[in-house]
């Protein structure tokens, strides 16, 4: 308790702009933190944890709140991997607006951290604890705002519904949002919805741009494996499973899929172009006017450039033979695709069999591939983006993006409920523990990503 008090005035302290703007009202600060603290000390993890812990505790607090008890469903997939799914009712003029975040974190093991994963930490200008960026600070915010719009009397023109979802991080068996889509999607249904998924970009404690997450590549494994007689090993002959399956790799490993923009990535590097050094800001405005040469360029010059204007496929896994003494009779390769929003994975799969250019080397998926399309660019939600983004922060640019990582958004674009990844919080770009050791969120950014997105949502619900 003693910790939370001194929480504010250090706020206070830290922040040099625009303080009465960024913060919520003490009263809204208190609260937020009060739900962030319950998430994070409530352990979500896949294999060691559960959700419906946590999806209980929201629908006790918005009870406690007056939310009638039939607006609060918790459900799911097993009994231990619930979702809290609740509807805030607004006049109906428009489609209903759905809020999503997930309550699984990735596992944490105590013993691999500095201080307890399950514990909300305060130090140094940080909340420490797993899922403190993933991504239970957007959980957190969205039920507190909710809790606040109702305390306000705010009748937005739609519905607003939260859903907090299990298994987002499993992409398992249990995966709440496809799960509510495949049985409840009328709790669900919405125009569009807001995600995770697309932060802020903060260098050196410095707010950059504020990204808008518009879409992401798709992942499709593929298991390439080589089948032979064998024999003796004393015995060698030139047709050898190792040999054919190492050739295929390193043609692979040689072949880069053409390299291109979309109009999402074109969007992006036209921002970003504002706001890089030379000469890259330069190769950005070419790039996004179409030049392919300044798109090769920017693709040969930074690993996750290369990963934004490509689609990409990697050796991640290898095995082979049985024994010492004897030739193989089996050899086999995972490669790990992830693929541009607009490329079929037919055409991935055709890529890959010609590349390897040997029919002895099959290609198979190694797992259900679910593709899905990018949301289209909204021009409302751009604009209320950037309104806010430059209001709170003078001169971040609302940067659109496409994500090489994938999150539940793909089930919901498929789904025809386009989903857009944004945030409001602000992340160190050389320092995002997310998934990782000590992972941890900038105190006074948690704060303002509460008051962006209490204003964003008001803003598109605006009655
Ligand atoms: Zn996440």
């Amino acid at each position: 308790m003693i910790h939370r008090l001194s929480l504010f005035p250090l706020i206070a302290f830290a922040t040099s702009h625009a303080l009465a703007a960024t913060l919520p009202p003490p009263e809204y600060q208190k609260l937020v933190h009060d739900i962030y603290k319950q998430l994070i000390e409530i352990n979500t993890s896949f294999t060691t944890g559960a959700t419906t812990p946590a999806a209980q505790a929201i629908a006790d607090r918005l009870r406690a709140e007056g939310f009638p008890a039939s607006d609060i469903q918790v459900l799911g997939a097993a009994p231990h991997k619930m979702n809290v799914v609740v509807r805030y009712h607004g006049t109906g003029a428009r489609k209903p607006l759905l809020l999503l975040a997930h309550l699984d974190v990735v596992e944490a093991k105590p013993s691999d951290w500095s201080l307890d994963p399950f514990r909300l930490t305060e130090k140094d200008g940080y909340f420490y604890g797993r899922g403190t960026i993933d991504d239970k600070a957007q959980a957190a915010i969205w039920i507190a705002n909710l809790i606040r719009y109702k305390r306000e009397g705010w009748k937005p023109d739609r519905d607003l519904i939260v859903a907090l979802t299990a298994d987002e991080e499993g992409g398992g068996p249990f995966n709440g949002v496809d799960w509510l889509l495949k049985n409840r999607r009328s709790l669900i249904d919405a125009e569009y919805c807001l995600n995770e998924g697309g932060w802020g970009d903060m260098v050196n404690g410095k707010h950059i741009a504020n990204n808008l997450q518009v879409s992401e590549k798709y992942v499709a494994n593929y298991r390439l494996e080589v089948k032979n007689k064998g024999g003796h090993s004393s015995l060698p002959v030139s047709d050898n499973a190792i040999y054919r399956l190492a050739d295929a790799l390193v043609r692979l490993s040689k072949y880069k899929f053409p390299a291109k923009t979309n109009d999402v990535t074109q969007a992006y590097l036209e921002q970003m172009a504002k706001v890089s050094p030379a000469p890259i800001s330069s190769q950005m405005k070419a790039a996004a006017q179409g030049s392919q040469d300044a798109v090769d360029q920017l693709a040969a010059s930074s690993t996750s450039l290369n990963a934004t204007l490509r689609t990409t496929c990697v050796a991640t896994m290898l095995d082979g033979g049985h024994a010492l003494n004897a030739l193989p009779q089996t050899a086999g390769a995972f490669v790990n695709c992830r693929v541009l929003p607009d490329m079929k994975p037919a055409e991935v799969l055709a890529t890959l069999t010609k590349v390897v250019a040997d029919p002895q080397v099959s290609i198979t998926a190694a797992r259900e591939i679910v593709s899905g399309p990018p949301s289209p660019l909204r021009p409302d939600l751009m604009k209320a983006v950037a309104r806010i983004s430059d209001t709170m922060w003078p001169g971040v640019q609302t940067v659109p993006m496409m994500v090489m990582g994938a999150t539940d958004g793909l089930y919901l674009r498929n789904a025809g409920i386009p989903t857009y990844g944004v945030q409001g919080i602000f992340i160190e770009r050389d320092d995002f523990r997310a998934h990782g050791r000590d992972e941890r969120l900038g105190i006074n950014e948690f704060y303002e990503g509460a008051v962006f997105l209490y204003d964003l949502v008001k803003s598109l619900g605006r009655n």
